[in-house]
Protein backbone atom coordinates (compact mmCIF):
# COMPACT_ATOMS: atom_id res chain seq x y z
CA UNK A 1 0.00 0.00 0.00
CA UNK A 2 3.13 2.69 0.75
CA UNK A 3 4.00 3.04 -2.47
CA UNK A 4 0.77 3.86 -3.63
CA UNK A 5 0.07 5.84 -0.58
CA UNK A 6 3.42 8.03 -1.58
CA UNK A 7 2.25 8.00 -5.46
CA UNK A 8 -1.36 10.45 -4.47
CA UNK A 9 -0.20 14.25 -5.01
CA UNK A 10 -1.97 16.03 -2.16
CA UNK A 11 -3.25 19.20 -2.94
CA UNK A 12 -4.82 21.71 -0.59
CA UNK A 13 -7.43 23.31 -2.49
CA UNK A 14 -11.01 22.62 -1.89
CA UNK A 15 -10.89 20.67 1.17
CA UNK A 16 -13.91 20.38 2.89
CA UNK A 17 -13.62 21.35 6.51
CA UNK A 18 -17.12 22.25 7.78
CA UNK A 19 -17.79 19.87 10.57
CA UNK A 20 -21.30 20.12 9.81
CA UNK A 21 -21.50 18.60 6.80
CA UNK A 22 -20.22 15.07 8.47
CA UNK A 23 -22.26 14.92 11.38
CA UNK A 24 -23.64 11.34 11.57
CA UNK A 25 -27.34 11.94 12.00
CA UNK A 26 -27.41 14.83 9.06
CA UNK A 27 -24.48 14.95 6.62
CA UNK A 28 -25.99 12.83 4.21
CA UNK A 29 -28.98 15.42 4.14
CA UNK A 30 -26.46 17.95 3.00
CA UNK A 31 -25.27 15.59 0.09
CA UNK A 32 -26.63 16.03 -3.61
CA UNK A 33 -25.28 12.91 -5.82
CA UNK A 34 -26.21 13.52 -9.61
CA UNK A 35 -24.67 12.92 -13.03
CA UNK A 36 -24.98 15.32 -15.88
CA UNK A 37 -26.98 13.12 -19.13
CA UNK A 38 -26.81 14.53 -22.66
CA UNK A 39 -26.12 13.72 -26.44
CA UNK A 40 -22.28 14.66 -27.71
CA UNK A 41 -21.54 18.52 -28.23
CA UNK A 42 -24.85 19.53 -26.14
CA UNK A 43 -22.72 21.45 -24.17
CA UNK A 44 -21.98 19.08 -21.01
CA UNK A 45 -18.10 19.66 -20.62
CA UNK A 46 -18.59 23.41 -20.29
CA UNK A 47 -21.45 22.84 -18.29
CA UNK A 48 -19.97 20.86 -16.14
CA UNK A 49 -16.84 23.80 -15.43
CA UNK A 50 -19.58 26.76 -15.46
CA UNK A 51 -20.97 24.74 -12.11
CA UNK A 52 -17.43 24.13 -10.77
CA UNK A 53 -16.65 28.04 -11.59
CA UNK A 54 -20.19 29.51 -10.18
CA UNK A 55 -19.63 27.52 -6.79
CA UNK A 56 -15.69 28.74 -6.15
CA UNK A 57 -14.37 25.71 -6.94
CA UNK A 58 -12.44 27.05 -10.23
CA UNK A 59 -11.29 30.64 -8.60
CA UNK A 60 -10.03 32.27 -11.90
CA UNK A 61 -11.68 31.59 -15.47
CA UNK A 62 -7.96 30.29 -16.45
CA UNK A 63 -7.83 27.62 -13.89
CA UNK A 64 -10.53 26.04 -16.32
CA UNK A 65 -8.09 25.58 -18.92
CA UNK A 66 -5.64 24.73 -16.82
CA UNK A 67 -7.68 21.88 -15.67
CA UNK A 68 -8.27 20.76 -19.27
CA UNK A 69 -4.43 21.03 -19.73
CA UNK A 70 -3.81 18.93 -16.65
CA UNK A 71 -6.11 16.51 -17.13
CA UNK A 72 -5.11 15.58 -20.84
CA UNK A 73 -1.87 15.17 -19.17
CA UNK A 74 -3.18 12.71 -16.56
CA UNK A 75 -4.71 10.79 -19.19
CA UNK A 76 -1.76 10.64 -21.64
CA UNK A 77 -1.33 7.04 -21.45
CA UNK A 78 -4.88 7.18 -23.08
CA UNK A 79 -3.56 7.91 -26.95
CA UNK A 80 -6.72 7.14 -28.24
CA UNK A 81 -8.61 9.56 -26.00
CA UNK A 82 -6.12 12.49 -28.12
CA UNK A 83 -6.58 11.16 -31.03
CA UNK A 84 -10.25 11.21 -31.21
CA UNK A 85 -10.76 13.90 -28.63
CA UNK A 86 -13.41 11.96 -26.85
CA UNK A 87 -13.35 11.89 -23.08
CA UNK A 88 -13.13 8.52 -21.98
CA UNK A 89 -12.54 7.75 -18.74
CA UNK A 90 -15.13 9.15 -16.08
CA UNK A 91 -14.52 10.59 -12.81
CA UNK A 92 -16.22 12.65 -9.71
CA UNK A 93 -15.98 16.42 -8.98
CA UNK A 94 -17.04 17.00 -5.17
CA UNK A 95 -17.51 20.94 -4.55
CA UNK A 96 -19.49 22.39 -2.26
CA UNK A 97 -22.30 25.07 -2.61
CA UNK A 98 -24.39 27.16 -0.55
CA UNK A 99 -23.46 24.63 2.55
CA UNK A 100 -23.89 21.38 0.54
CA UNK A 101 -21.44 18.98 -0.60
CA UNK A 102 -22.08 18.13 -4.71
CA UNK A 103 -20.42 15.41 -6.27
CA UNK A 104 -20.93 15.12 -9.75
CA UNK A 105 -20.41 11.85 -11.59
CA UNK A 106 -19.16 12.34 -14.73
CA UNK A 107 -20.37 9.65 -17.76
CA UNK A 108 -18.39 9.30 -20.71
CA UNK A 109 -20.25 10.81 -23.83
CA UNK A 110 -19.48 8.36 -26.10
CA UNK A 111 -22.29 5.80 -26.95
CA UNK A 112 -19.69 2.91 -27.21
CA UNK A 113 -19.10 3.01 -23.45
CA UNK A 114 -22.65 2.75 -22.32
CA UNK A 115 -21.43 -0.15 -19.92
CA UNK A 116 -19.59 2.19 -17.74
CA UNK A 117 -22.35 5.34 -18.14
CA UNK A 118 -25.08 2.94 -16.82
CA UNK A 119 -23.62 2.01 -13.74
CA UNK A 120 -22.39 5.70 -12.95
CA UNK A 121 -25.98 6.24 -13.50
CA UNK A 122 -26.55 3.28 -10.33
CA UNK A 123 -24.59 5.61 -8.20
CA UNK A 124 -26.38 8.65 -9.03
CA UNK A 125 -29.57 10.32 -6.73
CA UNK A 126 -30.41 12.47 -9.68
CA UNK A 127 -29.35 14.02 -12.80
CA UNK A 128 -29.20 17.17 -15.21
CA UNK A 129 -30.16 16.12 -18.89
CA UNK A 130 -28.85 18.77 -20.92
CA UNK A 131 -30.42 19.36 -24.25
CA UNK A 132 -28.92 21.64 -27.32
CA UNK A 133 -32.07 24.48 -27.93
CA UNK A 134 -31.50 23.84 -31.44
CA UNK A 135 -31.69 19.91 -31.82
CA UNK A 136 -34.11 19.30 -28.84
CA UNK A 137 -33.99 15.25 -27.65
CA UNK A 138 -31.06 13.67 -29.40
CA UNK A 139 -30.48 9.65 -29.89
CA UNK A 140 -27.99 9.58 -27.13
CA UNK A 141 -30.00 11.78 -24.48
CA UNK A 142 -32.82 9.65 -25.46
CA UNK A 143 -31.44 6.32 -24.33
CA UNK A 144 -29.98 7.67 -21.15
CA UNK A 145 -33.13 9.10 -20.40
CA UNK A 146 -34.30 5.58 -20.45
CA UNK A 147 -31.81 4.15 -17.87
CA UNK A 148 -32.94 7.04 -15.75
CA UNK A 149 -36.29 6.11 -15.52
CA UNK A 150 -35.71 2.40 -14.81
CA UNK A 151 -34.67 3.77 -11.50
CA UNK A 152 -37.01 6.89 -11.56
CA UNK A 153 -34.26 9.28 -11.10
CA UNK A 154 -35.33 12.53 -10.70
CA UNK A 155 -34.09 14.82 -13.99
CA UNK A 156 -33.98 18.67 -14.12
CA UNK A 157 -33.49 19.72 -17.29
CA UNK A 158 -30.83 22.71 -18.91
CA UNK A 159 -31.92 23.60 -22.35
CA UNK A 160 -28.64 24.62 -23.43
CA UNK A 161 -27.09 27.20 -26.11
CA UNK A 162 -30.13 29.73 -26.21
CA UNK A 163 -27.50 32.43 -26.79
CA UNK A 164 -27.82 31.26 -30.11
CA UNK A 165 -30.68 30.52 -32.99
CA UNK A 166 -32.61 27.64 -31.19
CA UNK A 167 -36.45 26.49 -31.35
CA UNK A 168 -38.78 27.91 -29.77
CA UNK A 169 -39.09 27.36 -26.20
CA UNK A 170 -42.69 26.28 -26.24
CA UNK A 171 -41.89 23.46 -28.94
CA UNK A 172 -38.62 22.65 -26.80
CA UNK A 173 -41.10 22.16 -23.55
CA UNK A 174 -43.24 20.10 -26.19
CA UNK A 175 -41.00 17.92 -27.12
CA UNK A 176 -39.66 16.60 -24.19
CA UNK A 177 -43.32 16.26 -22.97
CA UNK A 178 -43.95 14.21 -26.08
CA UNK A 179 -41.18 11.80 -26.57
CA UNK A 180 -40.01 11.41 -22.99
CA UNK A 181 -43.70 11.40 -21.42
CA UNK A 182 -42.35 13.96 -18.41
CA UNK A 183 -44.35 16.97 -16.95
CA UNK A 184 -42.32 20.08 -17.61
CA UNK A 185 -42.03 22.77 -15.16
CA UNK A 186 -39.78 26.18 -16.87
CA UNK A 187 -37.97 27.87 -14.19
CA UNK A 188 -36.04 30.07 -16.16
CA UNK A 189 -37.61 31.59 -19.76
CA UNK A 190 -35.48 33.14 -22.76
CA UNK A 191 -36.09 36.85 -23.69
CA UNK A 192 -35.38 36.18 -27.17
CA UNK A 193 -32.82 33.40 -28.75
CA UNK A 194 -29.77 34.09 -31.04
CA UNK A 195 -29.23 37.30 -31.87
CA UNK A 196 -32.04 38.45 -30.13
CA UNK A 197 -30.85 36.98 -26.86
CA UNK A 198 -31.69 39.65 -23.70
CA UNK A 199 -31.44 37.27 -21.27
CA UNK A 200 -33.34 34.78 -19.06
CA UNK A 201 -36.00 35.42 -16.08
CA UNK A 202 -36.70 33.50 -13.51
CA UNK A 203 -40.66 32.26 -13.45
CA UNK A 204 -40.93 29.89 -11.05
CA UNK A 205 -42.92 31.35 -7.73
CA UNK A 206 -45.26 34.12 -7.85
CA UNK A 207 -42.87 36.76 -6.19
CA UNK A 208 -40.27 39.08 -7.71
CA UNK A 209 -38.08 38.22 -10.81
CA UNK A 210 -34.52 39.14 -11.92
CA UNK A 211 -34.03 39.22 -15.41
CA UNK A 212 -30.62 37.77 -15.95
CA UNK A 213 -28.48 39.65 -18.99
CA UNK A 214 -25.25 37.66 -18.16
CA UNK A 215 -23.29 36.47 -15.08
CA UNK A 216 -22.72 40.30 -13.83
CA UNK A 217 -26.11 42.22 -15.23
CA UNK A 218 -29.11 40.78 -13.25
CA UNK A 219 -31.87 43.54 -12.69
CA UNK A 220 -34.79 42.30 -10.29
CA UNK A 221 -38.92 42.99 -10.18
CA UNK A 222 -41.19 43.20 -8.21
CA UNK A 223 -43.12 40.24 -10.02
CA UNK A 224 -43.82 39.12 -13.29
CA UNK A 225 -46.55 41.99 -14.57
CA UNK A 226 -44.12 44.38 -13.02
CA UNK A 227 -41.53 42.80 -15.49
CA UNK A 228 -43.41 42.71 -18.59
CA UNK A 229 -44.52 46.35 -17.95
CA UNK A 230 -41.76 47.58 -17.38
CA UNK A 231 -41.32 50.91 -19.69
CA UNK A 232 -37.16 50.46 -20.20
CA UNK A 233 -38.24 47.12 -22.17
CA UNK A 234 -41.47 48.42 -23.80
CA UNK A 235 -39.01 49.90 -26.31
CA UNK A 236 -37.36 46.91 -27.20
CA UNK A 237 -39.71 44.15 -29.42
CA UNK A 238 -37.95 41.07 -28.54
CA UNK A 239 -39.42 40.98 -24.73
CA UNK A 240 -42.96 41.25 -26.16
CA UNK A 241 -43.77 37.72 -28.06
CA UNK A 242 -40.71 36.70 -25.53
CA UNK A 243 -43.36 36.96 -22.16
CA UNK A 244 -46.17 36.19 -24.48
CA UNK A 245 -44.45 32.45 -24.83
CA UNK A 246 -44.07 33.14 -21.18
CA UNK A 247 -47.86 33.38 -20.21
CA UNK A 248 -48.75 30.74 -22.30
CA UNK A 249 -46.75 28.09 -20.09
CA UNK A 250 -47.58 29.33 -17.13
CA UNK A 251 -51.51 29.20 -17.95
CA UNK A 252 -51.31 25.95 -20.05
CA UNK A 253 -48.66 23.61 -17.59
CA UNK A 254 -49.25 21.78 -14.39
CA UNK A 255 -47.68 24.05 -11.33
CA UNK A 256 -44.02 22.81 -10.50
CA UNK A 257 -44.43 20.43 -7.51
CA UNK A 258 -41.32 19.14 -5.97
CA UNK A 259 -42.83 15.19 -5.01
CA UNK A 260 -43.89 14.82 -8.96
CA UNK A 261 -40.62 15.52 -9.36
CA UNK A 262 -38.72 13.39 -7.15
CA UNK A 263 -41.00 10.66 -8.31
CA UNK A 264 -39.42 11.15 -11.81
CA UNK A 265 -42.62 12.43 -13.22
CA UNK A 266 -41.91 15.96 -14.23
CA UNK A 267 -38.80 17.55 -14.87
CA UNK A 268 -38.04 21.38 -13.86
CA UNK A 269 -36.03 23.28 -16.75
CA UNK A 270 -33.58 25.49 -16.55
CA UNK A 271 -32.99 27.67 -20.60
CA UNK A 272 -29.97 28.99 -20.38
CA UNK A 273 -26.51 29.05 -21.78
CA UNK A 274 -23.32 27.61 -20.30
CA UNK A 275 -20.72 29.20 -22.27
CA UNK A 276 -22.22 32.37 -20.93
CA UNK A 277 -22.93 31.82 -17.60
CA UNK A 278 -27.01 32.46 -18.48
CA UNK A 279 -28.74 30.10 -16.23
CA UNK A 280 -26.04 28.07 -14.56
CA UNK A 281 -26.71 29.98 -10.90
CA UNK A 282 -30.37 28.69 -11.44
CA UNK A 283 -29.70 25.66 -11.81
CA UNK A 284 -27.50 25.02 -8.95
CA UNK A 285 -29.88 26.29 -6.96
CA UNK A 286 -32.30 23.83 -8.26
CA UNK A 287 -29.85 21.19 -7.28
CA UNK A 288 -29.57 22.48 -4.10
CA UNK A 289 -33.52 23.20 -3.56
CA UNK A 290 -35.15 20.26 -5.48
CA UNK A 291 -32.83 17.73 -6.07
CA UNK A 292 -33.15 14.75 -2.88
CA UNK A 293 -30.82 13.62 -0.53
CA UNK A 294 -29.27 10.41 -1.08
CA UNK A 295 -31.70 7.71 -1.00
CA UNK A 296 -31.65 4.22 0.51
CA UNK A 297 -29.43 2.10 -1.52
CA UNK A 298 -30.76 -1.44 -2.66
CA UNK A 299 -29.27 -3.94 -0.74
CA UNK A 300 -29.96 -7.98 0.48
CA UNK A 301 -31.39 -8.62 2.37
CA UNK A 302 -32.58 -4.95 3.25
CA UNK A 303 -32.64 -1.60 0.96
CA UNK A 304 -29.75 0.33 3.19
CA UNK A 305 -30.90 3.56 5.01
CA UNK A 306 -28.51 6.37 4.50
CA UNK A 307 -29.08 7.45 8.28
CA UNK A 308 -27.78 3.64 9.41
CA UNK A 309 -24.81 4.13 11.72
CA UNK A 310 -22.68 1.65 10.22
CA UNK A 311 -20.78 2.39 7.13
CA UNK A 312 -21.41 0.66 4.03
CA UNK A 313 -21.05 1.67 1.03
CA UNK A 314 -20.46 -0.10 -2.92
CA UNK A 315 -17.45 0.08 -5.69
CA UNK A 316 -19.25 1.73 -8.63
CA UNK A 317 -16.00 2.05 -10.93
CA UNK A 318 -12.28 1.07 -10.94
CA UNK A 319 -9.77 2.79 -12.80
CA UNK A 320 -6.34 1.99 -13.46
CA UNK A 321 -3.74 4.21 -14.18
CA UNK A 322 -5.05 7.48 -13.64
CA UNK A 323 -1.50 8.94 -13.27
CA UNK A 324 1.09 8.16 -15.51
CA UNK A 325 3.84 8.58 -13.23
CA UNK A 326 2.51 6.16 -11.20
CA UNK A 327 0.66 2.58 -11.50
CA UNK A 328 -1.97 3.29 -9.15
CA UNK A 329 -5.36 1.76 -9.49
CA UNK A 330 -8.40 3.42 -7.70
CA UNK A 331 -11.86 1.81 -6.39
CA UNK A 332 -14.52 4.98 -6.92
CA UNK A 333 -16.72 3.87 -3.70
CA UNK A 334 -19.91 5.03 -3.45
CA UNK A 335 -21.34 5.71 0.52
CA UNK A 336 -24.21 4.34 1.09
CA UNK A 337 -24.32 5.09 5.01
CA UNK A 338 -22.71 5.72 8.55
CA UNK A 339 -19.80 8.25 8.90
CA UNK A 340 -16.76 7.31 7.38
CA UNK A 341 -13.38 7.80 8.52
CA UNK A 342 -9.77 7.34 7.40
CA UNK A 343 -8.19 4.88 8.95
CA UNK A 344 -10.88 2.76 8.94
CA UNK A 345 -11.39 -1.18 8.56
CA UNK A 346 -14.19 -2.21 6.35
CA UNK A 347 -14.97 -5.47 5.15
CA UNK A 348 -15.18 -6.39 1.60
CA UNK A 349 -18.89 -9.08 1.74
CA UNK A 350 -17.51 -10.94 -1.56
CA UNK A 351 -14.44 -11.91 -0.60
CA UNK A 352 -14.80 -11.73 3.59
CA UNK A 353 -11.61 -9.72 3.58
CA UNK A 354 -11.14 -6.83 5.83
CA UNK A 355 -9.33 -4.17 4.60
CA UNK A 356 -7.73 -0.80 6.62
CA UNK A 357 -8.19 2.05 4.28
CA UNK A 358 -5.81 4.33 5.03
CA UNK A 359 -5.67 6.68 1.80
CA UNK A 360 -8.88 6.99 1.09
CA UNK A 361 -9.48 10.19 -1.54
CA UNK A 362 -11.96 12.99 -2.40
CA UNK A 363 -11.56 14.33 -5.96
CA UNK A 364 -12.09 17.89 -6.62
CA UNK A 365 -12.34 20.29 -9.83
CA UNK A 366 -8.50 19.91 -10.14
CA UNK A 367 -6.70 17.81 -7.45
CA UNK A 368 -7.35 15.18 -5.09
CA UNK A 369 -7.00 15.04 -1.03
CA UNK A 370 -7.14 12.68 1.37
CA UNK A 371 -10.52 12.43 2.75
CA UNK A 372 -10.80 12.58 6.77
CA UNK A 373 -14.54 11.89 6.69
CA UNK A 374 -16.91 11.01 4.36
CA UNK A 375 -20.94 10.18 4.69
CA UNK A 376 -23.78 8.60 2.69
CA UNK A 377 -23.99 10.10 -1.52
CA UNK A 378 -20.11 10.76 -1.17
CA UNK A 379 -17.64 9.02 -3.36
CA UNK A 380 -14.51 8.40 -2.06
CA UNK A 381 -11.36 6.64 -3.98
CA UNK A 382 -9.27 3.63 -2.41
CA UNK A 383 -5.84 2.63 -3.82
CA UNK A 384 -5.79 -0.92 -3.92
CA UNK A 385 -3.87 -3.76 -5.75
CA UNK A 386 -6.69 -5.64 -7.38
CA UNK A 387 -8.79 -6.50 -3.67
CA UNK A 388 -12.15 -4.78 -5.07
CA UNK A 389 -13.99 -5.48 -8.07
CA UNK A 390 -17.31 -3.54 -9.60
CA UNK A 391 -19.94 -4.10 -7.27
CA UNK A 392 -18.35 -5.19 -3.96
CA UNK A 393 -20.03 -4.15 -1.28
CA UNK A 394 -18.02 -2.82 1.67
CA UNK A 395 -19.13 -2.95 5.21
CA UNK A 396 -18.39 -2.78 8.78
CA UNK A 397 -19.24 -6.58 9.03
CA UNK A 398 -22.87 -6.82 8.28
CA UNK A 399 -23.23 -9.35 5.34
CA UNK A 400 -25.22 -6.45 2.80
CA UNK A 401 -25.37 -6.96 -0.53
CA UNK A 402 -25.78 -4.19 -2.67
CA UNK A 403 -27.93 -4.86 -5.43
CA UNK A 404 -28.61 -3.45 -8.71
CA UNK A 405 -25.38 -3.00 -10.39
CA UNK A 406 -25.69 -4.75 -14.04
CA UNK A 407 -23.11 -5.92 -16.41
CA UNK A 408 -23.83 -6.36 -19.85
CA UNK A 409 -23.83 -9.39 -22.50
CA UNK A 410 -21.27 -8.68 -24.75
CA UNK A 411 -22.22 -7.61 -28.08
CA UNK A 412 -18.47 -8.33 -29.92
CA UNK A 413 -16.56 -11.40 -29.33
CA UNK A 414 -13.01 -11.26 -30.08
CA UNK A 415 -10.41 -13.99 -29.76
CA UNK A 416 -7.12 -12.60 -28.36
CA UNK A 417 -3.72 -14.10 -30.48
CA UNK A 418 -0.44 -13.53 -28.26
CA UNK A 419 2.27 -13.89 -30.85
CA UNK A 420 4.86 -13.59 -27.84
CA UNK A 421 4.09 -16.81 -25.79
CA UNK A 422 6.32 -15.75 -23.30
CA UNK A 423 3.98 -12.79 -21.76
CA UNK A 424 1.00 -15.22 -21.43
CA UNK A 425 1.22 -14.65 -17.73
CA UNK A 426 1.35 -10.71 -17.78
CA UNK A 427 -1.47 -11.12 -20.88
CA UNK A 428 -3.53 -13.04 -17.92
CA UNK A 429 -2.80 -10.73 -15.29
CA UNK A 430 -3.77 -7.41 -17.70
CA UNK A 431 -6.78 -8.79 -19.33
CA UNK A 432 -8.03 -9.54 -15.68
CA UNK A 433 -7.32 -5.88 -14.50
CA UNK A 434 -9.13 -4.37 -17.57
CA UNK A 435 -11.98 -6.83 -16.88
CA UNK A 436 -12.00 -5.30 -13.10
CA UNK A 437 -12.18 -1.85 -14.78
CA UNK A 438 -14.66 -3.23 -16.83
CA UNK A 439 -13.16 -2.25 -20.18
CA UNK A 440 -13.90 -5.49 -21.40
CA UNK A 441 -15.09 -8.85 -20.16
CA UNK A 442 -12.90 -11.82 -20.54
CA UNK A 443 -14.12 -14.89 -21.17
CA UNK A 444 -11.78 -18.28 -21.03
CA UNK A 445 -13.81 -21.37 -23.02
CA UNK A 446 -14.31 -24.57 -21.74
CA UNK A 447 -12.41 -26.27 -24.52
CA UNK A 448 -9.60 -24.62 -26.16
CA UNK A 449 -6.83 -22.28 -24.61
CA UNK A 450 -7.27 -18.81 -25.78
CA UNK A 451 -9.21 -16.11 -24.38
CA UNK A 452 -12.21 -14.44 -25.78
CA UNK A 453 -12.97 -10.68 -25.12
CA UNK A 454 -16.33 -9.46 -25.41
CA UNK A 455 -17.17 -5.56 -25.25
CA UNK A 456 -20.33 -4.01 -25.68
CA UNK A 457 -19.20 -0.99 -28.31
CA UNK A 458 -16.03 -1.59 -31.11
CA UNK A 459 -14.31 1.09 -29.57
CA UNK A 460 -13.55 -0.48 -25.93
CA UNK A 461 -11.70 -2.87 -28.71
CA UNK A 462 -9.05 -0.42 -29.62
CA UNK A 463 -8.78 0.68 -26.29
CA UNK A 464 -7.93 -2.77 -25.21
CA UNK A 465 -5.31 -3.15 -27.56
CA UNK A 466 -4.22 0.19 -27.24
CA UNK A 467 -3.77 0.02 -22.68
CA UNK A 468 -2.55 -3.35 -23.28
CA UNK A 469 0.55 -2.29 -25.02
CA UNK A 470 0.86 0.72 -23.65
CA UNK A 471 0.54 -0.17 -20.20
CA UNK A 472 1.39 -3.72 -20.11
CA UNK A 473 3.55 -3.93 -22.61
CA UNK A 474 1.46 -6.83 -24.22
CA UNK A 475 1.10 -6.75 -28.11
CA UNK A 476 -2.04 -8.77 -29.36
CA UNK A 477 -4.20 -9.25 -32.25
CA UNK A 478 -7.86 -9.49 -31.86
CA UNK A 479 -9.40 -12.58 -34.55
CA UNK A 480 -12.77 -12.75 -35.34
CA UNK A 481 -14.36 -15.56 -33.16
CA UNK A 482 -17.19 -17.71 -34.66
CA UNK A 483 -19.64 -15.91 -31.73
CA UNK A 484 -22.21 -13.61 -31.89
CA UNK A 485 -23.03 -12.99 -28.55
CA UNK A 486 -23.16 -14.45 -24.96
CA UNK A 487 -25.80 -14.84 -22.06
CA UNK A 488 -24.86 -16.01 -18.42
CA UNK A 489 -26.80 -19.19 -18.17
CA UNK A 490 -28.13 -20.63 -14.62
CA UNK A 491 -31.37 -22.21 -13.26
CA UNK A 492 -32.77 -22.98 -10.06
CA UNK A 493 -32.39 -26.53 -11.09
CA UNK A 494 -29.44 -27.47 -10.23
CA UNK A 495 -29.33 -30.88 -11.84
CA UNK A 496 -31.08 -28.85 -15.04
CA UNK A 497 -27.85 -26.56 -15.10
CA UNK A 498 -25.87 -29.44 -14.96
CA UNK A 499 -27.85 -30.93 -18.29
CA UNK A 500 -27.45 -28.06 -20.24
CA UNK A 501 -23.64 -27.54 -19.29
CA UNK A 502 -22.91 -31.31 -19.65
CA UNK A 503 -24.90 -31.46 -23.67
CA UNK A 504 -22.98 -27.58 -24.75
CA UNK A 505 -19.14 -28.14 -23.75
CA UNK A 506 -17.95 -26.29 -26.85
CA UNK A 507 -20.17 -23.68 -26.75
CA UNK A 508 -19.60 -22.63 -23.21
CA UNK A 509 -16.95 -20.20 -21.32
CA UNK A 510 -16.62 -19.41 -18.04
CA UNK A 511 -16.46 -15.99 -16.72
CA UNK A 512 -13.62 -14.34 -14.97
CA UNK A 513 -15.87 -15.32 -11.68
CA UNK A 514 -16.20 -19.01 -12.71
CA UNK A 515 -19.78 -18.49 -13.54
CA UNK A 516 -20.71 -20.64 -16.56
CA UNK A 517 -21.67 -18.58 -19.87
CA UNK A 518 -23.33 -19.15 -23.08
CA UNK A 519 -21.78 -18.58 -26.75
CA UNK A 520 -24.24 -18.38 -29.50
CA UNK A 521 -22.57 -18.32 -32.89
CA UNK A 522 -26.43 -16.45 -33.53
CA UNK A 523 -29.62 -15.07 -32.35
CA UNK A 524 -31.32 -18.65 -34.16
CA UNK A 525 -28.87 -20.46 -31.71
CA UNK A 526 -29.46 -18.91 -29.04
CA UNK A 527 -33.73 -19.19 -29.55
CA UNK A 528 -32.93 -23.16 -29.91
CA UNK A 529 -30.67 -22.79 -26.84
CA UNK A 530 -34.03 -21.16 -24.77
CA UNK A 531 -36.41 -23.72 -26.30
CA UNK A 532 -34.52 -26.83 -25.64
CA UNK A 533 -33.95 -25.94 -21.50
CA UNK A 534 -36.98 -24.12 -20.74
CA UNK A 535 -35.75 -24.28 -17.06
CA UNK A 536 -32.14 -22.31 -17.79
CA UNK A 537 -32.28 -18.78 -17.24
CA UNK A 538 -30.61 -16.90 -20.18
CA UNK A 539 -29.36 -13.42 -19.19
CA UNK A 540 -28.06 -10.03 -21.46
CA UNK A 541 -27.30 -8.28 -18.47
CA UNK A 542 -26.03 -9.87 -15.19
CA UNK A 543 -26.54 -8.19 -11.51
CA UNK A 544 -22.98 -8.58 -9.76
CA UNK A 545 -24.23 -10.79 -7.29
P1 LIG B 1 -20.12 18.06 -24.76
O1 LIG B 1 -19.69 17.22 -25.91
O2 LIG B 1 -21.56 17.85 -24.43
O3 LIG B 1 -19.24 17.98 -23.57
O4 LIG B 1 -20.09 19.59 -25.28
P2 LIG B 1 -19.05 20.75 -25.06
O5 LIG B 1 -19.21 21.37 -23.73
O6 LIG B 1 -17.70 20.30 -25.46
O7 LIG B 1 -19.62 21.80 -26.10
C1 LIG B 1 -19.74 21.52 -27.48
C2 LIG B 1 -19.62 22.81 -28.27
O8 LIG B 1 -20.71 23.67 -27.96
C3 LIG B 1 -18.36 23.60 -27.91
O9 LIG B 1 -17.87 24.19 -29.08
C4 LIG B 1 -18.86 24.66 -26.96
O10 LIG B 1 -18.07 25.83 -26.96
C5 LIG B 1 -20.25 24.93 -27.48
N1 LIG B 1 -21.16 25.40 -26.43
C6 LIG B 1 -21.37 24.85 -25.21
N2 LIG B 1 -22.28 25.58 -24.51
C7 LIG B 1 -22.65 26.60 -25.32
C8 LIG B 1 -23.58 27.68 -25.17
O11 LIG B 1 -24.22 27.89 -24.15
N3 LIG B 1 -23.70 28.51 -26.25
C9 LIG B 1 -22.99 28.33 -27.40
N4 LIG B 1 -23.20 29.21 -28.38
N5 LIG B 1 -22.12 27.32 -27.56
C10 LIG B 1 -21.94 26.48 -26.54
Amino acid sequence: MDDLNSAVALEGAGAIRDAELFSADRGHLKRRTFAIISHPDAGKTTLTEKLLFESGAIRLAGQVKERGERRRTRSDWMEIEQKRGISISSSVMTFEYDGLVLNLLDTPGHADFSEDTYRTLTAVDSAIMVIDAAKGIEAQTLKLFEVCRLRDIPIITFVNKIDREGRDPLEILDEIMSSLALDVAPITWPMGMGTDFRGIVQVAGEGPVTLTRNTRERESFDSLEAFASDPALAGDSVFGPSIEGLEIARSSLPAFDVEAYRAGHLTPVVFGSAMREVGVRDLLQAIGTFAPSPLPQPALPAPIEPSKKEVSGFVLKIQANMDPNHRDRIAFVRLTSGVFKRGMKLKNVRTGKDMKIASPMFFFARDREIADEAVAGDIVGIPNHGTLSVGDTLTEGSALTVTGIPSFAPELLRRVRLPDTMKTKQLQRALNDLAEEGVTQVFRPVIGSSWLVGVVGALQLEVLVSRLAVEYGVEIMLEPSPFDTARWVDADDAAELDRFVKANQGDLARDREERPVFLARNSWELSYAQKNYPAVRFSATRERH
